[in-house]
């Protein structure tokens, strides 16, 4: 008998935008444009995005109510809706559940994994906690010991892991430089094309 199927996708770059770049444009911040492309350590790059946020006086509040001014992708929450109404969804992501929230409610609240943020009792962000290393792999890995198909798809190196561990790895409009290295997974540009791809793995 065919397995059950679970997709697992990327949130960044494949259903809202890149929260710290749009974040960055709404509050006019400059340098929280920085990503792990411009600092490699993610601890640094964080302690810098935690220091920024507290110099401007940004509290949880504050950051949550920028953030709501964020929408999801074109067409995201339609894909997302047809795919939910298919088969099980769940969202692995490396953000955090209190930057995550503005935009989740915009999609209907859809189960996410990612990590969290410690708040201390005046609402200011003073540290963040992943939850789990390398969490986008390890929840495919225990989705397929609870005996299910996993077809996944993200857009950056960070999702490789996880595309690697599934049944079914696709790419979605991830850089030509991720491409190139990971030619083993397919790529899609557009919603339509990505659902087709799912639609064929889940018929097969
Ligand atoms: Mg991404």
């Amino acid at each position: 008998m065919k397995k059950q199927t679970i997709v697992t996708l990327d949130l960044e770059g494949v259903l809202v935008p890149e929260i710290w770049i749009a974040f960055a444009q709404k509050t006019g911040i400059d340098e929280l444009r920085l990503t792990t492309r411009d600092i490699p350590d993610y601890d640094e790059l964080m302690a810098g995005r935690l220091s920024i946020l507290n110099k401007n006086s940004l509290k949880l509040s504050d950051i949550q109510e920028v953030i709501s001014m964020l929408t999801p992708l074109e067409g995201a929450k339609a894909f997302l809706d047809e795919l939910r109404s298919l088969t099980q969804v769940v969202i692995l992501s490396d953000t955090f559940l209190e930057f995550a929230e503005p935009l989740m409610k915009q999609l209907d609240w859809p189960t996410i994994f990612c990590h969290d943020l410690e708040i201390d009792g005046e609402g200011r962000v003073v540290n963040y906690r992943l939850r789990q290393p390398d969490q986008k792999r390890k929840a495919v890995e225990a989705f397929r010991g609870l005996n299910y198909s996993i077809i996944a798809a993200g857009d950056s190196y960070n999702d490789t892991t996880m595309l690697g561990e599934a049944d079914k790895g696709f790419l979605f409009r991830a850089p030509d430089i991720v491409k190139n290295q990971f030619p083993q997974f397919k790529s899609a540009e557009e919603y339509e094309e990505l659902m087709g791809m799912i639609k064929s793995e889940l018929a097969g």
